[in-house]
């Protein structure tokens, strides 16, 4: 691999000048292993001059103890280079017992100091930019973090082993409301409690053992951070892409502020601090204009992104083609709509505004006032997901006006409903109840009429005929016709195959008693009456059919509606309301119409008619990124009464936020409270001008890290050029599902806006995605510190080491699916790391097994083989399996350790192998192992190269061959692998087992492939 070779110049100049790493008053280890024998490590092979390191005067006085030197004389016995004495990364007595606690801080340490992850631009090495979530600043790394973080810096560790420069980052999404709340809590400046959590953080993110380049830690709270994000802000607004506009914001009525979305609480949406319930206020807020990138956002080619992430993404954008259609209302409003069937446009039987809608005031009648404003105020408490939520029961109240539908002419009346949202669409709806499940339900339960205009594609039509209301003779009439049905206490249910429609009409006109009727309901809408047949096809016919059932049936006379009258019928149910794409019905000209057309044919027609036309919407909406919250990056604007909002000059940033406030639990922010930190002048005219006071959304921080990761510390742009050009874009992505549509989505779309402001280049941020699972406690319950099943990392880490505990983690589960955690599942992992420490670290009592040819045959196929497997696994981002074929290949070593095999070559290729297959998992004590296989002079386990396989070697000696007779599978043979036709053909047909079945015959053909299958064709 030629990448580690050109880096190993460098380093061991580095490691050269680099002062001995062991402070003279160091203690020695707690618990030096004074075992009697501490083996050496690799004994026959070595030709190398084995002679007592010579160490260091300070170095001699680390080790001051005689257990200490013995075991340091007696490791040196690996092969020491010739300067050895000059620097030991660290001079300290080796222990043969696996003591975690005590190389783990070592190793980090001295990788620091080496700077070992250092990502440098090398044009000459190709590069991969593997980037992982960075972790919000709550004060606390839990199994979470490790979960998705470990596995990730192996599988980086495990690219860099494969050549590639990797740059792999760390950093902390500092902004946010915790902080704001510990503040009023404790009476601290948000400030000084994020950085005491970044402090503890990291070294909780040290103790990973992760090849972390903390060179380029980035923090979103930092001035130095947030002067950039402040620019990209600026960016936007000057390309139109930020704007400012009332939208609503949950409002405490009585605390007399806004509240974010974590505090309000519960299903009546009350204020997390004095129970009151919350009321949606308009506010002027910010917004990003992500919807102009929505077709972009839909179209994921070229990145290799899990298929639920694409899903979540396109449901989220909710891409939706169809057409706009101009109602107006009776004062001659416009009154718009849009809708992805305007194929049923004349099954619009009324209209429903949202609550917000502003035509909601002019058409209300007076009458309807009060009952309409009390609606619209419990509308204005709940959340839209609440109000659109698919289970909720629909309400709705009847404003008085009416809109005239542009096809036809009808005036239909206009309802206001809690489901429709003002932000979705135009904030108005035309309802078509026939044919949408939300309108079907509203219309019965308000008895408001309900006209079918598109036809079944099922052909369901469907007659009951009421005992009383026919002659005689029906049944036998039906039967002789073969028209089925059910008789049901003397009432006949029928269903009419659709070409006796008009065969049964006849049948039942003939049969009908005086002063009754008739009616069929699914593909055809018709009421027979004695004097003639009526169509329900239009509002006007449902009212007149309607009225005349009702002179002619008492019992009918309670409905409002002609469907809510055979509603009634259980037997009518399935055939009443469908939402098919079939051909228009009572549609007018356009009845006939086949379904395949229709949409776009009427789409096309309401163009020509000056009425709508076709078009594309969104479920997507504008980014609102206004938090009327401190700590957040404030917006750097200010609104001056003669220019308007003005963004402050790029050189003044960043706008730094005040330390000198107050903490009041009034929720409001103290930016708005402080007496002077919004005065500013405008930047245009001098005059007195006042500074926003909504800081942003951290999800605004957190689209453009992984940027800000390229150079944090440029105090000139907000990354370097030359760092962009050669790392971006992130070559893999790791992090959570959660973060689909809201993250995932925003950086996305902020790239795109950076490239089209000439800022980034490229289509997309980040080329590969992978998320991680989740972890469960061990009931198998979602991690809570209520339910006490909470795993906490730093615990583990004590009792087991890192090393361990990233092993356990990449082993337990599948990594995209995770499961519930098991302590005994760790201990058993932790057992492996300990027996793969025995391995390589002591020497076996006993040596002395024969072993043979076959047995050295079988371990170099076993090294082989593992590598091949590791390796495989590694590129899919299979971790579970990683670690089991690596235990695997332990169990066979141990198979070996006590024979004559142990020290040979290929022992010592195969543990070697071991060590460097592993070195991604457990990073700590491979390193170790690595130094005192090599000698302290060698380089770091983690500066090699990945093994490579051969796949010669790796190959089975025996393969099972399937043998099938007539291609039924009837025996199966071992044999050698790479055998030919021929002689696979012989032996097979040899076997008692197969000649059973030929019964004396010789095969006609014989279908061969090679290590697989014979198939012998009788
Ligand atoms: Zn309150
Ligand atoms: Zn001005």
């Amino acid at each position: 691999m030629p990448s580690t070779k050109k880096n190993t110049k460098p380093d061991k100049k580095r490691a050269v000048r680099k002062p001995p790493a062991q402070p003279i008053k160091r203690k020695a280890p707690a618990k030096p292993t004074a075992r009697k024998r501490s083996a050496p490590i690799k004994p026959a092979p070595l030709k190398a001059s084995v002679k007592p390191k010579v160490l260091k005067p300070q170095a001699i006085s680390v080790v001051k103890t005689a257990q200490a030197l013995v075991v340091k004389s007696e490791t040196s016995l690996m092969k020491v280079p010739a300067q050895a004495e000059k620097t030991a990364p660290d001079a300290k007595p080796e222990s043969a017992a696996y003591q975690p606690e005590i190389i783990e801080p070592k190793w980090q340490k001295a990788w620091d100091q080496a700077g070992l992850y250092r990502a440098v631009i090398d044009r000459s090495r190709k590069k991969f930019y593997a980037l992982t979530m960075l972790p919000y600043s709550s004060g606390d790394l839990h199994i979470g973090h490790w979960y998705a973080m470990t596995p990730s810096d192996a599988r980086a560790r495990f690219m860099r082993m494969r050549g590639w420069n990797v740059m792999f980052p760390v950093g902390f999404d500092a902004f946010g409301l915790p902080a704001e709340n510990a503040a009023i809590k404790r009476g601290i400046h948000p400030k000084k409690w994020t950085y005491s959590n970044i402090d503890h953080m990291r070294g909780q993110l040290r103790a990973m053992g992760s090849m972390w380049d903390w060179e380029r830690e980035a923090v979103s709270c930092d001035p130095e951070y947030y002067r950039w994000t402040q620019w990209f802000f600026i960016q936007l607004f000057k390309h139109g892409l930020a704007y400012k506009k009332l939208s609503p914001v949950d409002w405490c009525p009585n605390c007399n502020t806004t509240l974010a979305r974590e505090q309000v609480w519960g299903d009546d949406r009350h204020c997390e601090r004095c129970e009151t319930p919350v009321i949606k206020k308009n506010l002027d807020q910010w917004f990003f204009r992500i919807t102009k990138y929505a077709e972009e956002l839909l179209d994921f080619a070229g990145i290799d992104w899990p298929e639920r992430v694409r899903t979540l993404q396109t449901n989220w954008i909710g891409r939706s083609a169809g057409a706009r259609v101009s109602f107006r209302t009776e004062a001659d409003d416009p009154l718009e709509v849009f809708t992805t069937r305007p194929d049923t446009l004349w099954g619009a039987t009324f209209m429903v505004l949202a609550p917000e809608h502003p035509l909601v005031e002019t058409l209300t009648t007076p009458e309807r006032k009060a009952e309409v404003a009390a609606y619209v105020q419990q509308a204005l408490r709940q959340s839209d997901i609440q109000r659109e939520s698919a289970d909720k029961e629909k309400t709705g109240v009847f404003t008085g006006g009416f809109a005239v539908n542009p096809v036809n002419g009808v005036r239909i009346p206009v309802w206001i409903a809690d489901y429709v949202v003002i932000t979705y669409g135009t904030g108005a709806i035309m309802a078509v109840p026939a044919h949408d499940r939300r309108d079907f339900d509203f219309a019965l339960k308000y008895g408001l009429p309900i006209l079918p205009v598109i036809n079944r594609t099922d052909g369901l039509t469907k007659s009951f005929a009421l005992a009383k209301t026919m002659k005689p003779g029906l049944a036998e009439a039906l039967r002789a016709e073969a028209i089925p049905f059910e008789e049901r206490e003397g009432s006949l249910c029928i269903t009419i195959p659709a070409e006796k429609i008009d065969r049964y009409i006849e049948i039942a006109r003939a049969r009908l008693q005086p002063g009754c009727w008739n009616e069929i309901v699914g593909t055809r809408w018709q009421f027979i009456f004695d004097d003639g047949v009526c169509d329900w096809d239009s509002i006007d016919s449902e009212q007149e059919i309607l009225a005349r059932c009702q002179e002619l049936e008492p019992n009918v006379r309670g409905k409002r509606s002609l469907m809510e009258m055979v509603w009634s019928l259980e037997f009518y149910r399935d055939a009443l309301f469908h939402d098919q794409n079939g051909e228009m019905i009572h549609s007018g000209e356009f009845s006939g119409t086949p379904g395949a057309a229709a949409v776009k044919k009427v789409a096309e027609w309401l163009t020509v008619r000056n009425a709508g036309g076709p078009t594309v919407s969104y479920r997507l909406r504008d980014w609102l990124i206004s938090r009327q919250r401190f700590w957040g990056a404030p917006i750097p604007l200010v609104r001056c009464p003669v220019h308007g909002q003005v963004p402050v000059p790029e050189d003044q940033l960043p706008i730094l936020l005040p330390d000198d406030v107050e903490w009041k639990p009034t929720g409001e922010s103290p930016l708005k409270l402080h007496p002077t930190w919004a005065r500013a002048k405008c930047p245009v005219c001098g005059g007195e001008a006042e500074r926003e006071t909504d800081t942003m959304d951290t999800f605004m921080c957190s689209s453009w890290y992984h940027l800000r990761y390229l150079s944090p510390k440029n105090d000139r742009a907000a990354f370097d050029p030359a760092e962009y050009d050669y790392w971006m874009p992130v070559d893999c992505y790791t992090g959570g599902i959660e973060h689909a549509t809201m993250h995932l989505i925003y950086t996305r779309f902020f790239h795109k806006a950076c490239r089209d402001m000439g800022i980034t280049r490229g289509p997309e941020p980040m080329l590969q995605l992978r998320n991680q699972g989740i972890i469960l406690g061990e009931d198998s319950e979602k991690m809570s510190k209520s339910r006490g099943n909470v795993i906490a990392p730093d615990v583990l880490v004590k009792k087991f080491g890192a090393d361990t505990v990233r092993a356990y983690l990449m082993f337990f589960a599948r990594w995209d699916q995770g499961a519930p955690w098991s302590s005994t599942g760790i201990e058993g992992t932790h057992r492996w790391i300990n027996r793969i420490w025995g391995l390589a670290a002591n020497a076996p009592k006993h040596t002395s097994a024969p072993a043979d040819e076959h047995a050295a045959r079988t371990l170099t196929r076993a090294t082989h083989q593992t590598i091949r497997r590791v390796t495989r696994d590694f590129e899919r981002f299979e971790f579970n399996t990683i670690i089991s074929g690596l235990m695997e290949f332990t169990n066979t070593l141990y198979k070996y350790r006590e024979t004559s095999l142990y020290g040979s070559p290929e022992w010592e290729q195969a543990i070697d192998s071991l060590l460097l297959l592993a070195a991604p998992v457990a990073v700590h004590m491979t390193e170790e192992l690595w130094r005192r296989r090599k000698g302290p002079q060698a380089e770091s386990v983690h500066r090699q190269a990945w093994p490579v396989y051969d796949p010669a070697l790796a190959a089975e000696d025996e393969v099972t061959i399937v043998i099938q007779v007539n291609g039924k599978v009837r025996e199966r043979l071992k044999l050698p692998a790479g055998i030919g036709k021929e002689e696979a053909c012989t032996l097979a047909l040899a076997n008692e087992g197969v000649k059973k079945w030929l019964e004396g015959k010789t095969p006609r053909q014989v279908i061969f492939v090679p290590d697989k299958l014979i198939n012998l064709v009788l």
